[in-house]
């Protein structure tokens, strides 16, 4: 085994494995096929695009997006310090203005001696040792050859993506600025509903035309089973479940209270800033499968909103994963192939910070084989991470066999095994969540030093 790899994907996985390894002496040959080729969702030739919300979620240790940060960090993560150089107002969230973030990343790529960033798009798996982080919208041609090489156990489905609009179409006597139960800076935008205009925008939603799944399904795929993943649920679809459901869910008015007349609205959309400029707003939840001309006239139909000029509309977008706990070794590497390490959503992640952590775990347990091999060790590395942390969670949930469908899974704390003696406090609870966890990592890294 010599210190060189092809990693196929400069996205999230691709470009954190390619740094943390180049940085560890290996040699990386990065292969992207952007601007060559596009995704149905990537709209730049720039590396770790993010390619719908510009966030990466909440910093605080009591969310378990958050903790998930802290541990990446820990494990010495290389795209969430470029990420918090990028920052944009959002609360307690990483949110990033998305140039700025990728420009980043292409520069530490370009800085980096060991990276050599090529443009092409790989058709077929290597012979030699790799790293696939082609992501979701793995193009169809490796898609094949993965499906060939493997079997059906890959899963094939559609997420909806949210509109963005100009923040100066905006009506400002109607939208006002706040925080939930003002906890922190108020930097989401709130558009609020009375009941009246709450049940049409409701009856709107539902009534809307809107794209068959069917149109973008292939031959190829047809084979393939499709259905949404329940956290990527379009609006129209949440709203069919009920009239209430958005007001209960992600519409909820609770602390939002209009700071100009102290009233509860009935319901409450946010919008909140894709850049440092706030120069434009993505509808907070708002992920639809409805046609662009139905999304005008329906989400123009949320108060404030009634001339907003639309950046991007909602779609709907192609989801590729695998059937990790059949196909992977605990190491990241596919049974039928060890020399080929998965990483990223399409191991079975959910999520940007997901997407970044498995692509550091895939390049660790690479530099680890490496080292233990030069050791006079077996090829095997110690990839077993403390249960007590979520990145370990994650590593299980890809690696242990799955008990029903294997299912996409993300960043919460309900991975987690329960505290000793948990306390009564939700905050509380989520913050000794953190606690035991960091500690276990710390201690877990210093008794597993090579
Ligand atoms: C439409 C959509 C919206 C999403 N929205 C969110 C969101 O808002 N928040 C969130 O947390 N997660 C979201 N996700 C899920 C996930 O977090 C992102 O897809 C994330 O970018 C995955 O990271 P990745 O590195 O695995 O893949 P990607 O970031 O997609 O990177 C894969 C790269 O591989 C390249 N590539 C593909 N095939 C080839 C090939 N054959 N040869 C060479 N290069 C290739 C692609 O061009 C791409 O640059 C979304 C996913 C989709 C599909």
């Amino acid at each position: 085994m010599n210190k060189e790899i092809s990693i196929i994907g400069a996205g999230l996985a691709g470009c954190e494995a390619a740094l943390y390894l180049a940085h560890r002496g290996w040699k990386v040959q990065l292969f992207e096929m952007r601007p060559e080729k596009q995704t149905p969702a990537h709209s730049t030739e720039l590396p770790a695009e993010l390619v719908c919300s510009n966030s990466l979620k909440s910093l605080r240790l009591d969310t378990a997006s958050g903790l998930l940060k802290a541990e990446l960090e820990t494990l010495g993560c290389e795209l969430l310090p470029l990420a918090k150089e990028a920052l944009v107002p959002a609360g307690q969230a990483l949110a990033v203005d998305r140039e700025v973030f990728s420009q980043k990343v292409l520069h530490a790529l370009q800085d980096c001696p060991g990276i050599n960033l090529i443009t092409q798009e790989i058709t077929e798996l290597p012979d030699s040792l790799c790293i696939l982080a082609s992501g979701p919208l793995t193009s169809d041609k490796l898609m094949a050859d993965l499906m060939r090489k493997l079997g059906e156990e890959q899963l094939y489905f559609f997420d909806a993506i949210a509109p963005i609009v100009e923040a100066s179409s905006l009506d400002y006597s109607k939208v006002y600025s706040k925080d939930r139960y003002d906890k922190g800076e108020p930097d989401y935008l709130n558009c609020p509903f009375s009941k009246e205009e709450y049940y049409s925008f409701v009856d709107a939603l539902i009534s809307a035309e809107k794209h068959e799944a069917h149109e973008f399904e292939n031959q190829f795929f047809s084979a393939v089973k499709f259905s949404f993943y329940e956290n990527c649920i379009p609006i129209e679809e949440i709203a069919r479940r009920g009239v209430d459901s958005l007001r209960h869910g992600v519409m909820k008015p609770m602390g939002l209270e209009d700071p100009r007349t102290g009233r509860k609205p009935w319901a409450v959309l946010q919008l909140r800033t894709e850049n440092k400029l706030c120069s434009s707003f993505n509808l907070v939840g708002c992920q639809t499968m409805l046609r662009y001309p139905e999304q005008k006239r329906v989400f123009r139909m949320i108060p404030g909103l009634e001339n907003a000029e639309f950046h991007r509309f909602g779609s709907i977008h192609r989801n590729s994963y695998l059937n990790s706990p059949e196909v992977l070794n605990p190491d990241l590497s596919l049974k039928a192939l060890p020399h080929v390490y998965i990483a990223g959503q399409l191991s079975g992640v959910e999520g940007y910070v997901e997407s970044i952590g498995c692509g550091l775990l895939a390049a660790r347990n690479l530099d680890l084989r490496y080292l233990n091999l030069q050791k006079g060790g077996t090829a095997s590395a110690r990839t077993a991470l403390p249960p007590e942390t979520i990145i370990g969670q994650l590593w299980r949930h890809l690696t242990s066999p799955s008990e029903g469908k294997f299912q996409p899974m993300n960043a919460n704390f309900g991975i987690l095994p329960v505290l000793d003696n948990p306390p009564r406090d939700k905050k509380q609870k989520k913050e000794m969540y953190s606690s035991r966890s960091l500690e276990s990592l710390k201690s877990w890294l210093d008794a597993n030093k090579l």
